[in-house]
């Protein structure tokens, strides 16, 4: 997962794309970079925060009133500068672009690439494939007269052409500013618009709290198979491109999106707390009920309110964070794994001490959390400990951009909930129930592979096979 943001402003944009990227940072620790075009492109890369990445020399540099920004999400293996972004080339026009997703037919159109337009794409890069792809669409229309119909025509082909999620800004030089998503908009990304005495101004970012930051007002959402242009004057062109079924990823509400966001409509926060309220029944049903319900802090503070709300045990804080911890999620090995979750978590005595005590977190992958959490919480004198999933069992890879890991490593994936409660060492074990997710979101229209199975763009087997293979190899995500 990555977060992206663009800017077509009227002024220096530099300063806001490093502050506006900053917002984002929880979609993407690994890398950061921007790029900016005043006649020419100005480009800044490196691994690391916004922080560590930019410094105040950039903002002089970097210059120009449109630029684009991108975070990228550490995922085991895609640690290489060369496949970060924003990418750009210089030819047939000056384009750049930044993505957020996942190609899943990446060798078929690299070779397509090269074959037919003898464009190689030597990097392992989701964002140059698309790039080139859109490159050498353009390259076909007589540029002189190039209009915006048949950007749209190129936004077209491309959607074609490129299978998997990805949400895309597209800088072109002296044109404007390109945003489109793949047919079933698996991944966010929003219009905002703020007005100046000059005159109006838009960004486009993953998510709406990068827009409330930099004072744009959301004005809409690039929808499955959209595509949105700014021109030169600040206009706006709108185009419905290919267009499957609506199958935006259900994680981003779970866990992925910040709680303040808005997406699709709804603020990730209330959803949290819906799913929360979903649960209760669940877990009554898994017997005598809880005397405390504790949160996983921070991702699984509002499911654990929303889910105190609707029975009759109270919500407390059991466990203290050390916010100074980066992912335990991404370390290499189990070992460390289990090492950074004890670093970064410790229980509250007084909370949990001879009580039956129900943990809420988002989700359980590998289970590494849940196991180390259970044996924290006992050694901390809970009486029992009854761990509450979210998010329904994580069973299926994500190809969409999601670290979900391969098959082998995800503990849902080959056994029972009460093999799962096993493993863990947990006196119960409560998953939402797949039906209640998809019941809260039918009218949204989600993808929720990762639970169910059913993926929107259709991977057969041998599809998802390959691509969990590419992922130990390489672990690229946009
Ligand atoms: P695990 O220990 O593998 O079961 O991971 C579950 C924990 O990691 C949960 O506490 C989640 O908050 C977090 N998590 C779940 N999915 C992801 C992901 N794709 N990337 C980073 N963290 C995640």
């Amino acid at each position: 997962m990555c977060g992206i943001l663009g800017i077509w402003g009227r002024d220096q944009v530099a300063a806001e794309l490093m502050l506006g990227l900053a917002t984002l940072q929880h979609r993407g620790q690994d890398a950061a970079g921007a790029i900016t075009f005043d006649g020419s492109f100005h480009v800044k890369i490196g691994r690391g925060l916004v922080s560590e990445v930019f410094a105040d020399k950039h903002q002089e540099r970097l210059r120009g009133p449109w630029g684009l920004g991108h975070v990228r999400y550490a995922t085991m293996g895609s640690t290489d500068v060369e496949d970060a972004q924003p990418v750009h080339v210089s030819y047939p026009y000056g384009l750049a672009m930044v993505h957020n997703g996942n190609v899943t037919n990446f060798d078929e159109v690299r070779e397509s690439l090269y074959a037919e337009h003898h464009r190689l794409v030597s990097t392992s890069n989701d964002a140059a494939l698309i790039l080139y792809t859109f490159a050498a669409e353009l390259e076909k229309c007589d540029l002189r007269s190039l209009s915006i119909l048949d950007l749209f025509g190129c936004v077209e082909a491309t959607q074609r052409a490129i299978a998997g999620a990805y949400s895309a800004v597209c800088l072109i030089a002296g044109r404007g500013l390109l945003a489109f998503a793949d047919p079933h908009g698996i991944r966010p990304l929003v219009l905002g618009r703020r007005e100046t005495e000059a005159g109006p101004e838009y960004a486009f970012a993953s998510e709406t709290t990068c827009l409330d930051f930099l004072g744009f007002e959301a004005v809409e959402e690039v929808g499955p198979g959209c595509a949105i242009f700014i021109d030169g004057q600040g206009e706006i062109h709108r185009h419905q491109g290919v267009r499957g079924r609506s199958a935006f990823c259900v994680f981003e509400f779970i866990y992925f999106a910040r709680e303040d966001s808005v997406l699709r409509g709804r603020v990730v926060a209330e959803e949290r707390e819906r799913m929360g309220r979903a649960l209760a029944s669940p877990v009554a049903a898994a017997g005598t009920p809880p005397d405390v319900i504790i949160d996983v802090p921070a991702s699984g503070y509002f499911f654990a309110v929303g889910l105190a709300s609707a029975c009759d045990a109270p919500f407390r804080r059991g466990l203290a964070k050390n916010h100074h911890i980066g992912r335990s999620f991404i370390q290499p090995t189990d070992e460390e794994r289990r090492r950074s979750v004890r670093l970064k978590l410790n229980p509250i005595r007084g909370v949990v001490d001879g009580l039956r005590v129900a943990v809420v977190d988002d989700s359980i992958v590998r289970g590494v959390t849940s196991r180390r959490l259970v044996s924290l919480l006992r050694a901390a004198g809970a009486r029992e400990v009854v761990m509450v999933s979210a998010a329904p069992p994580v069973r299926y890879p994500c190809p969409y951009g999601i670290d979900m890991s391969t098959r082998d490593e995800i503990i849902a994936a080959r056994q029972s909930p009460d093999a799962v409660r096993r493993l863990i060492g947990a006196d119960g074990l409560v998953y939402q129930p797949l039906e209640s997710l998809q019941a809260l979101y039918r009218d949204v229209g989600c993808c929720d592979a990762c639970f169910s199975g059913e993926y929107p763009t259709g991977l057969d087997a041998e599809a998802l096979t390959r691509i969990e293979r590419e992922k130990d190899r390489s672990g690229r995500a946009g």
